[in-house]
C-alpha cells in the first residue's frame, strides 16, 4: 500500500471493541512472564524500565532481583552510597553508569521533592533525573494505570501492518491512543507490546502465536508484511514462509482441495490470473512438494492437491 493510500486510516467500523477485547484476551491467555509485570510498585517498575534500556530482557531479570534485595525500596536507595550503586551497574554489565546515577537521583528526589511517593502521571513523572517521556509512561501505566498508549518501534509495526496507518510519528501516536480503551493502560500496553514482541515481528508469525487480529489485519489479508523497520525482502521472505504455513494448515482440514479453491482460502485477494494467482500458488506448491510435504496431479483439468500422509 502506498502511504497516499494510507493517508485516510480509521478503525474499522464498529469493530473497537472487538479489536481492544481480542488483544487483551489474548495477552491474558498467554505470555511471556517477567517479574516486574507482577508488581505495581513504582520504583520496582523503574528499575526494570531503566534496566531494559540497554540490555536484553533475559538479562535483566537477575540484575533486577539483585538490585531489589540490596535496596528493596526508593529510600533503601535514596540512603545508598552512589558509589555502590554504580558498582552494581558494572558488576551486571547494565550499560552505561549514567543510569546508575540517574537511577539514584531519582530516588533521592522521590525521597526529598516527593515525600517518598511516586508522582503517578506521566508528565510528573519526567521531573524525575533521567526518566523520559517513554520511561515516565511505562511507570505511569504499569504502577498506576495512568499511562497513554505506548508508541514504541513495536507498536509502529503492529498499527502499520494491521491498520495501514501511515508511516508518520503523529499518525501512530493518534491511532495508539484512540485504540487503547480508556483507563486501561497497563494491560493495554503490556498486550500491544507483547504483541509486536512475540507475534508480529519483523518476520510475522500470526498463525503461530495465535495472533487476535488477523481477520481485521491488512497485512495478514494481502500478505504484504513490509513494515517501516521491514526491508521489503525480508518482508517477502516472510510473506512467503507464512503462505507456506497456511497452505499445509488448510490442506490439514481436507482430504484434498482443487489448487484455486484452496487460493481463495489461504488469501482473499487471490485471482487465479492476477499477481497472486495461479502462478504464485503454483510456485509455492512446487516447493512444497520438493520438500515433500505435499503432492498434486491433474484430474480432468483440475489441479488437485493433498497433503503428503
Ligand atoms: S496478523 Fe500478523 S501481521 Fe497482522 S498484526 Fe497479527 S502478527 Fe502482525
Amino acid at each position: 500500500m502506498t502511504d497516499a493510500g494510507r493517508a485516510e486510516w480509521t478503525l474499522p467500523d464498529g469493530e473497537r471493541e472487538a479489536i481492544r477485547e481480542g488483544l487483551i484476551e489474548w495477552y491474558e491467555a498467554d505470555h511471556r512472564e517477567y517479574p516486574w509485570r507482577e508488581t505495581d510498585d513504582p520504583y520496582e517498575i523503574l528499575v526494570s524500565e531503566v534496566m531494559s534500556q540497554q540490555t536484553q530482557l533475559d538479562r535483566v531479570i537477575e540484575a533486577w532481583e539483585d538490585f531489589l534485595e540490596r535496596w528493596p525500596t526508593v529510600s533503601d536507595l535514596a540512603a545508598a552510597d552512589r558509589a555502590d550503586v554504580v558498582g552494581f551497574w558494572s558488576d551486571h554489565s547494565l550499560g552505561y553508569n549514567n543510569r546508575a546515577k540517574y537511577l539514584h537521583e531519582a530516588a533521592a528526589q522521590v525521597e526529598s521533592a516527593f515525600d517518598g511517593d511516586f508522582p503517578e502521571t506521566p508528565a510528573a513523572l519526567q521531573e524525575l533525573m533521567g526518566v523520559g517521556p517513554y520511561t515516565a509512561n511505562a511507570v505511569a501505566s504499569f504502577a498506576f494505570n495512568n499511562g497513554d498508549a505506548v508508541v514504541d518501534t513495536n507498536v509502529k509495526r503492529v498499527l502499520y501492518r494491521a491498520f495501514g496507518l501511515p508511516d508518520e510519528d503523529s499518525a501512530f501516536e493518534a491511532g495508539a491512543a484512540e485504540l487503547m480503551p480508556t483507563g486501561r493502560s497497563r494491560v493495554w500496553n503490556n498486550a500491544i507490546m507483547e504483541l509486536g514482541g512475540v507475534a508480529c515481528q519483523k518476520t510475522p508469525r500470526c498463525d503461530e502465536m495465535g495472533c487476535p487480529w488477523r481477520e481485521w489485519c491488512q497485512a495478514y489479508a494481502t500478505g504484504d508484511f513490509t513494515a517501516p523497520d521491514v526491508p521489503t525482502q525480508s518482508a517477502f521472505e516472510g510473506s512467503r514462509r507464512q503462505f507456506r504455513g497456511r497452505i499445509i494448515r488448510t490442506l490439514g482440514e481436507y482430504d484434498e482441495l482443487e489448487a484455486d479453491t484452496l487460493g481463495h482460502r489461504i488469501r482473499v485477494d487471490y485471482t487465479p490470473d492476477g499477481e497472486f494467482g495461479r502462478e504464485w500458488l503454483e510456485g509455492l506448491l512446487s516447493d512444497l512438494r520438493d520438500d515433500g510435504l505435499v503432492e498434486f496431479e491433474e484430474s480432468d483439468g483440475e489441479l488437485l492437491v493433498r497433503l503428503r500422509r
